[in-house]
Parts: structure tokens; sequence; C-alpha cells
């Protein structure tokens, strides 16, 4: 997910690899799960903070980088702002029943397409299940922003992008907008 403001700048070990865009037929597929927590994925792992940091995003899903594995990072401040960093191997998601849900309307960004956002209305809790790169069960409960994160980034590994959420018409104009704004000619220096 991309960021609206910044916070601290992350460096880590991996590798920044350039962001798939919408179009890209692995992001618009579910991913494979995870069967082996061995050094491979920890270096995917590597690279996908890599790559987020380097977008200035405050999520990234495995296959944003054009890997078909159920993997998510993040690196988002919660309702608290307070900062939280981590990874989400095979996530489930888990969102509050209709009589406890809140609704929370946000200008909503992608890394996978570019220099847009749109409003878009979303539980403002949510849980996810999975395991860290080790295989160990993890938990992760998010509030404000990394509530939205967290439903965000699952939503890539089922193939999905915020914009397939939004009324057909106003996913065309963003849709148009993001190619107007890609195929402009590169400006002189
Ligand atoms: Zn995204």
């Amino acid at each position: 997910m991309a960021a609206r403001g910044w916070g601290e700048e992350g460096v880590g070990p991996g590798t920044a690899v350039p962001i798939r865009h919408v179009g890209d037929p692995v992001l618009h597929r579910p991913c494979r799960p995870v069967t082996e927590f061995d050094d491979e994925l920890a270096g995917l792992v590597q690279d996908m903070f890599a790559s987020m940091y380097a977008a200035e995003g405050v999520g990234l899903a495995a296959n944003q980088i054009g890997v078909d594995r159920r993997v998510f990072v993040y690196d988002c401040p919660d309702a608290t702002e307070e900062w939280r960093k981590g990874v989400v191997v095979n996530p489930t998601l888990v969102l509050p029943g209709p009589a406890e849900r809140a609704l929370a309307e946000y200008e909503e960004g992608c890394l996978s397409v570019p220099d847009q956002r749109a409003e878009l209305a979303r539980p403002d809790r949510a849980v996810v299940h999975g395991s860290d790169v080790t295989g160990a069960p993890v938990t992760v409960e998010g509030t404000g922003l990394l509530a939205r994160c967290l439903q965000h980034e699952t939503d890539h590994l089922d193939g999905r992008l915020y914009i397939d959420l939004l009324p057909a018409e106003r996913r065309e104009e963003v849709l148009r907008a993001y190619e107007r704004e890609r195929d402009r000619p590169a400006e002189p220096d």
C-alpha cells in the first residue's frame, strides 16, 4: 500500500526490485501458499522490505515484485500512530461481524497503481492469522491505517487490487488517469 506521508526510512539487507503494475498477470490471480520455510523465503522477505522502503510504501505483497507466493510485509502506523512492522506468510483475514463493524473512509493508494488514489470504505479493524518466516504462528491485530493495510495486502495475494473494490465507473476513471500518467512523454531535464 502506498504511504500518505512517510515516516522513518528503514534500511535492510535485501535488494529493491521493481514493482509490478496493474495489468501484469501476476497481480490478477491468487498466489500459491508457501510450503517451505527456507532461506529462499527469508531472502524473498528481505527483498520485499527493501522494495517497499525504496518505493516508500507501508505494505507490499510478494506478487507486487513478481513472486507468486502468499507473503506480505508491512511497516505501517496503527490508530494510535504507533508504527508496526512485520511479515505474514499464508495470511487469513478476519473482519468484524456486521454488528461490530465500523467503516472508515480513506483515500487509498497502491504501489501497483502509481500516482493514483481513491476514497474507499473498509472496516476500521482487521485481524490476520498466518506464520512468520520460520513457520511459527503469528496474529496481527490492526486498527487505523494498519487495519486497511492488512486488508489491502491480503487482497493482493487473492489477486485483487483496491481499485477492483471501487464502483466500476470510478475504477475506470482511476485506470484512465494512471494510463495517461504512464504514457505521458518524459519531460526534458
Ligand atoms: Zn497495493
